[in-house]
């Protein structure tokens, strides 16, 4: 039996994203010993790219607005697929959560009476984003590890968690490697919370970080946690599509929170032509009426570009493929058409929106306070994820938690923007307080030094296979490009099918990947290892997406075009059958409770 070193903790944090950060914190208060693991290095999680802000009911900008009017929006933005009791406490504690992160030194901007500025975004009835710009998540993540970081809280860099340890039913710890030295690395822990984000890199066309290879989702689901919702991808309507070496990296939606509109190649607001039943009395009529939305006119009603991201990046979809795109194959965002209005629109613009500004200049040599963008759908979300207990975020396996992206249940079928850095600070408090609770009441379990020893085995292997051997790259691509065309913004059941014998192959390949050099900074190596985890979760959203016979949010099935009543009623639930297989299950939405009904018919 092999040596590792073997780190000793109450609380074990994967990730140090927003959720990762925030649990931790709230763990190492409580008096537990904690520590972060993280495959980059602190400060460089996905977080940091968020852009348009964080969504709070404080009503500081629209004060009709409260936590029962961000219940409704979030319920009916998920299609009523949401887990009703987190929609609850989300909308109950996003205030306090963003207060406390203002407590902690995070500069929000401001009102003209000093309170926390809140922006528009698509789905929020009112004004309901506290941003930094439109570079908030870069201020949440350093405002978080300014904080974090003086608890005693342990970070290891640059570390991937391979497989989860159990002692029985229960996670004690985890085994993983660092990347910097490609050592093996042992952690025993009381409880374990998961934070490490979403799947993105399974698809080609993603707004994703190189590190969102679903190994969250992958190490759960392996250690025998069940998923929910997998099939749930929100693919954003608005990300770039030119050059072709910058595709798919997000336009935030917060272009259109500031006046932003959608046109195809001939110029028209195509958006006013598919107005939803379920939001027509909540959106504008009128161009003009949404503009005065987007200028604070209470009175007015949100312009059609403001509706759910679903429906958007659909109707981008439709728009190119009837021929009325733009030259490289999306439509036009115009925030530039805003000189109409106001005389000083290129400061408002540049204040606004200042990395969108550099980044189309720098990365597309345009200006966008003088030019339209050009933009298309790219895969930004996953719904889907860890299924996990409302209140602790504990998952099916006992002292195993999860938070964030990587956890499923509060966005439903379809995540408004901005829900998700409130969802972070939200439950990831609450897995944080949770798991230092359950790592108080329980002793340390006892690792299972087999498991540990094949594990390493099986991750050192590509080095016998060699650089002759497959090419992890080459397996990477080719599935990334089996699920862009085969299971994303349209689906139908035979393309879905043909993606499953497809990664089947591909897994068959992936296990005779190998790798050359030695085992320092590989990263090669380090994507062969990933692998498992983009063809794992990559089937099991191909399976979900076959079950689920009906469009729904993320989910467009153009062989079941409609919404169905049956599919209404149930969450699909999967975990891995005694046969090694995924197995999936119909289970019944949470119901809503009399007063969260209400909450849902004041709104309609
Ligand atoms: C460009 C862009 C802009 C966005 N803007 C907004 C916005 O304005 N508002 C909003 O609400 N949402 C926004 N989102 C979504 C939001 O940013 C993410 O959903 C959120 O940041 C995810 O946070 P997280 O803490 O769950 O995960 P992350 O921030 O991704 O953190 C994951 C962590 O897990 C670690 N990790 C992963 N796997 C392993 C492993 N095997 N071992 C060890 N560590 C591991 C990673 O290294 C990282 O530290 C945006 C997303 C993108 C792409």
């Amino acid at each position: 039996m092999a040596e590792y070193p073997i780190h000793e903790y109450d609380v074990l944090v994967v990730g140090a994203g927003g959720a990762g950060l925030r649990a931790a914190i709230e763990a190492s208060a409580s008096g537990a010993k904690t520590g972060v693991v993280t495959k980059s290095l602190l400060g460089k999680a996905h977080t940091v790219m968020a852009e348009g802000g964080m969504a709070a009911a404080m009503g500081n900008v629209d004060d009709r607005d409260n936590w029962r009017v961000h219940f409704a929006d979030t319920m009916r933005g998920g299609q009523y697929m949401n887990n009703c009791r987190m929609a609850e406490l989300h909308a109950k504690e996003a205030p306090a959560r963003v207060k406390e992160l203002e407590a902690w030194g995070a500069i929000f901007d401001r009102t003209k009476d000093g309170k926390i500025l809140q922006r528009n975004f698509g789905g929020h009835r009112y004004p309901r984003l506290a941003h930094v710009g439109d570079r908030t998540g870069l201020e949440m993540i350093r405002t978080l590890q300014d904080h974090g970081i003086h608890q005693g809280i342990e970070f290891h860099m640059e570390a991937t968690i391979l497989t989860l340890l159990k002692d029985g039913e229960r996670c004690v710890g985890a085994f993983g490697y660092d990347r910097e030295r490609g050592r093996f690395k042992l952690f025993h822990a009381k409880a374990v919370v998961l934070a490490t984000g979403g799947i993105g890199r399974a698809y080609q066309i993603t707004s994703n970080s190189w590190e969102y290879t679903a190994d969250g989702h992958a190490l759960a689901y392996n250690a025998g946690a069940a998923l929910l919702d997998m099939e749930f991808v929100q693919f954003h309507p608005t990300g770039m599509v030119w050059p072709p070496s910058v595709k798919g990296i997000l336009v935030t939606e917060g272009v259109r929170g500031e006046g932003g509109v959608l046109k195809n190649k001939d110029g028209k607001r195509f958006m006013f032509d598919d107005i939803p039943e379920n939001y027509r009395s909540q959106t504008a009529d009128t161009p003009e009426e949404g503009w005065r939305y987007v200028q604070g006119d209470k009175s007015a009603r949100r312009p059609p570009e403001l509706l759910t991201r679903d429906h958007v990046a659909r109707c981008i979809n439709r728009e190119v493929k009837a021929g009325r795109g733009s030259p490289h194959g999306g439509v036009f965002l115009d925030i530039a058409w805003i000189k109409e209005k106001l005389p000083n629109s290129v400061e408002h613009i540049k204040k606004k929106l200042p990395s969108m500004y550099h980044q189309f200049k720098q990365l597309a040599d345009l200006d966008i306070t003088q030019e339209p963008m050009e933009i298309g759908p790219t895969t930004h979300y996953a719904m889907g994820g860890i299924q996990v207990e409302g209140d602790t975020q504990m998952s099916s396996v006992p002292g195993l938690f999860a938070a964030g992206e990587c956890a499923a249940g509060l966005h439903g079928a379809n995540r408004l923007g901005g829900n998700s850095l409130s969802d972070l600070l939200v439950f990831g408090k609450r897995a944080g307080e949770y798991a230092a609770k359950f790592a108080k009441e329980r002793g340390a379990g006892k690792i299972d030094m087999a498991h540990v020893d094949t594990t390493a085995k099986l991750a050192l292997e590509p080095f016998e296979r060699g650089a002759a051997a497959e090419n992890p790259f080459a397996v990477q691509q080719e599935l990334q490009e089996s699920m862009q065309k085969l299971v994303g913004i349209v689906r139908v059941e035979n393309e879905m099918q043909r993606a499953l014998e497809i990664i089947a192959k591909l897994k068959s390949r992936a296990a005779q990947a190998g790798v050359g050099g030695h085992r320092e900074y590989n990263t090669g190596w380090h994507t062969a290892l990933d692998l498992d985890n983009l063809l794992t979760i990559s089937e099991i959203v191909a399976l979900a997406g076959i079950e689920r016979k009906e469009s729904r949010g993320g989910h467009f099935r153009d062989d079941y075009p409609e919404r169905s009543a049956e599919f209404a009623k149930v969450n699909l639930r999967i975990s891995k059958g005694a046969d090694g297989k995924p197995r999936i299950e119909r289970v019944p939405v949470v119901p809503l409770t009399e007063d969260l009904t209400h909450a849902i018919e004041e709104q309609k």
